[in-house]
């Protein structure tokens, strides 16, 4: 444990983003109000409002190092001034930081798991490409060369999307299907393990499908369109090929408009849920993008992450989904699972390049809190920081050589080496959906289990989120609610005068 004494007394929202940023070099840190012994360090702001700027100087193991950061204050609402004062403490604090310790942040003091956002939202205030990468550089410290990557993946977004900023009138949906064959030891996702016997599979999609008709009526009634529909969980194969068909059909029927919805996806995620009737279904409906994930192509990392599904199962399904007609595949690889290094890595890198899937997206792996790995942290030997760098460094430059390039991006709470996850793609096989959801850039209408929705005010981008029951018992009991909260938010976000509180 590193201890941070700081020389003033701060609200605790500032106490927690000083220990995110400590935590970035240290493995678990506190921050304390007296200063006890010389390990401590001992860390002295000062902030001069008249410039105004912001001073550190800190002290550790007999050494000073100092830093200094002066940005005007244009900002007239409270919230937005103490919003900058805080990204200048954290800019000077982390400049300090890399100094004593020698490490460097290239995501700098960026909390927030969207960048590119941040990105858009400087384009879209007037900025040039180069002023936005410099914004990025110079107030939020993110290095030259993500900050490149940043200004990448935007430009390959409006290419796929030229209209991203103005789609906001518009919808997405997604729909989310909790159950899967066995849990992933990483996940929190609402995936519960599909038992036909007591009925409750059946129950949920009962309440699924009114949900569809209910949100598919009102988008009707008031003429609004869907951009892309989405279905995630779970895994939303994990369901027999009659119910697919059924929700399918459901879809089409209570949609408007179907025929201008750019996309529809399904995660077929788990190799072991993969058949060819289910196949085939996915065929009747026109839907020929979908997921399969391998996460690694090392049997026993599969077995120590509770996947209960080989690597051949995963090349095999793969190729049966081929030779059944998807036309676009996404894999998923998972960067610093249990006992693996570059060499398992690689490894993972070359069965993919005999596959060349449309996309593949390059996960590190996070520590999430609910997740069986979390709880059990001792259990599992991950890469150390450098190595898990190293092999995202290895992606990239395969990705490169293979083709891909790279069309989303996000980061995670406690992910593995401070890094990221990148979505890449062959030209023009991006996944829409993944844009929209990751630049927030319209509604997103989630359905199902633990589905979480955002409702976007067309006028002002404001968000506001709701979840549906993330388990399938609370879900049955309480779907109709979540119908009526959701046209309530519809109706305001769309058609009231009044902001939303
Ligand atoms: S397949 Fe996906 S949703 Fe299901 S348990 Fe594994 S990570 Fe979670």
């Amino acid at each position: 444990m590193q201890q941070l004494y700081v020389n003033q007394p701060f609200p605790q929202d500032w106490i927690r983003l000083f220990t995110h940023l400590a935590n970035l070099f240290f493995e678990q840190s506190k921050i304390v109000s007296e200063l006890t012994d010389d390990e401590t360090l001992d860390v002295r702001f000062t902030e001069d409002t008249e410039l105004p700027s912001v001073s550190v100087e800190l002290r550790w193991h007999g050494k000073q190092y100092d830093a200094q950061f002066t940005e005007e204050i244009l900002a007239t609402e409270e919230r937005e001034i103490i919003r900058q004062r805080k990204r200048m403490y954290s800019h000077v604090l982390l400049e300090v930081l890399e100094q004593a310790t020698g490490m460097e942040q290239e995501w700098g003091i960026l909390t927030g798991i969207r960048p590119t956002k941040l990105y858009h939202m400087y384009r879209q205030d007037g900025f040039s490409v180069d002023e936005a990468k410099q914004l990025l550089q110079q107030r939020h410290r993110v290095s030259v060369r993500k900050s490149e990557l940043i200004a990448q993946i935007a430009n390959i977004q409006l290419k796929a999307l030229p209209d991203l900023y103005t789609l906001k009138q518009e919808v997405s949906i997604y729909i989310g299907i909790p159950f899967c064959p066995t849990k992933c030891a990483y996940c929190t996702f609402p995936a519960y393990a599909i038992h036909r016997k007591n009925g409750r599979v059946e129950s949920f999609l009962d309440g699924l499908h009114e949900e569809m008709r209910a949100i598919g009526r009102w988008l009707k009634e008031h003429d609004i369109r869907i951009t892309t529909i989405y279905f995630g969980g779970g895994t939303p194969t994990s369901i027999e090929a009659e119910e697919m068909d059924a929700l399918y059909q459901t879809m089409v029927d209570s949609f408007p408009y179907m025929e201008h919805v750019r996309e529809v996806t399904v995660e077929a995620g788990r190799p072991d849920t993969i058949t060819v009737p289910k196949l085939k279904v996915l065929k009747k409906w026109g839907i020929d993008r979908i997921s399969v994930n391998p996460q690694s192509y090392t049997d026993e990392t599969l077995k120590a992450i509770g996947r209960h599904h080989s690597v051949q199962e995963t090349i095999d399904k793969y190729w049966l989904s081929r030779e059944q007609g998807m036309r676009n595949i996404n894999m998923d690889l998972i960067i610093g699972l249990p006992n693996e290094g570059l060499a398992e890595f690689e490894h993972s890198l070359a069965e993919t390049e005999k596959m060349q899937p449309e996309s593949l997206t390059i996960h590190t792996l996070s520590f999430k809190r609910a997740s069986e790995m979390t709880r059990n942290k001792d259990k599992y030997q991950v890469a150390d920081r450098k190595t898990v760098g190293q092999m995202m460094t290895r992606g990239e430059e395969w990705s490169k050589a293979n083709g891909y390039i790279p069309y989303y991006l996000y980061r995670q709470k406690n992910i593995l080496g401070n890094l990221e996850n990148v979505g890449y793609a062959k030209p023009g096989e991006e996944s829409l959906y993944n844009i929209l959801i990751m630049e927030e850039a319209q509604t997103i209408i989630g359905l199902g289990c633990g589905a979480s929705s955002k409702f976007m005010d067309p006028a002002t981008g404001k968000l506001t989120q709701f979840h549906n029951p993330k388990e399938p018992a609370a879900y049955i009991l309480g779907f109709e609610e979540s119908i009526d909260r959701k046209i309530a938010y519809l109706d305001e976000v769309f058609y009231s005068t009044d902001p939303i509180k």
